[in-house]
């Protein structure tokens, strides 16, 4: 069966970066929800239209909402294996979640959880750059693009978030905390978590993760 996964973790980890690099490596297709939600809202798409305050006050949005999204970007993948990227981040998420993949006679293979301390997320996150046309994120300090504020992949001018902010950050964070820090529990108890320190350099970051999921191939 394709690999089914998702990555779990803060703002900030690096799970988009991670996603990108692990779905060209096994082939599979990256589904980020906050990729998906921002082309909507540049879009002004309802969804888009909807979603917008809560993308830029740093809250979820509606669980029904995202829900539906991203079950028809995973329908959207015509039954490539995919990475979740952001998504689930509440329980009843999850929930919606497995009962969707089950009607589609499918489940999570394994779940990554990107583990970083908050003093570091607010530090990558003040130095995180992304582009404006096609979402590819750069830091600054980190992972700096080869031409200063010029995306790598498709020359379009690199911007800073309005949700990664500094107060919006702090909201994300405690959101993090407050609603998706217990899908670690949910998750963990059905024997599919699979920790990953994200505060490593991010080609050891992947080689991490592509570890786990070489190890998935082979069970
Ligand atoms: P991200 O790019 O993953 O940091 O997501 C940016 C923003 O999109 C979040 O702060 C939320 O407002 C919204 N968002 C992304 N994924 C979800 C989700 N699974 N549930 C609710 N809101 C989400």
């Amino acid at each position: 069966m394709p690999a089914r996964v998702v990555f779990l973790g803060p703002p900030g980890t690096g799970k988009g970066t991670q996603a990108q690099r692990a779905a060209k490596r096994f082939g599979l297709v990256a589904l980020s929800s906050g990729d998906t939600l921002r082309r909507q809202i540049r879009a002004r798409t309802p969804i888009g239209v909807k979603a917008e305050e809560f993308v830029s006050s740093g809250a979820l949005v509606p669980d029904e909402v995202i829900t539906g999204v991203m079950l028809s970007a995973i329908d959207g993948a015509g039954g490539s294996g995919f990475i979740l990227d952001g998504f689930p981040r509440t329980v009843p998420q999850a929930e919606a979640l497995g009962r969707g993949l089950t009607e589609r006679n499918s489940s999570i293979g394994v779940v990554l959880d990107f583990q970083m301390a908050d003093e570091t997320i607010s530090r990558r996150i003040a130095s995180r750059r992304v582009c404006s046309v096609c979402d590819s994120s750069y830091n600054v300090e980190f992972l700096p693009p080869r031409k200063p504020g010029v995306c790598d992949r498709c020359g379009g001018r690199l911007e800073q978030r309005v949700d990664d902010r500094e107060d919006v950050v702090l909201t994300r964070l405690v959101t993090y905390r407050r609603q998706t820090a217990p899908l670690v529990e949910y998750y963990s108890h059905r024997g599919l978590l699979r920790a990953v320190d994200a505060a490593m350099a991010a080609d050891d970051v992947e080689s991490r993760v592509a570890a786990i999921l070489e190890s998935l191939d082979r069970r």
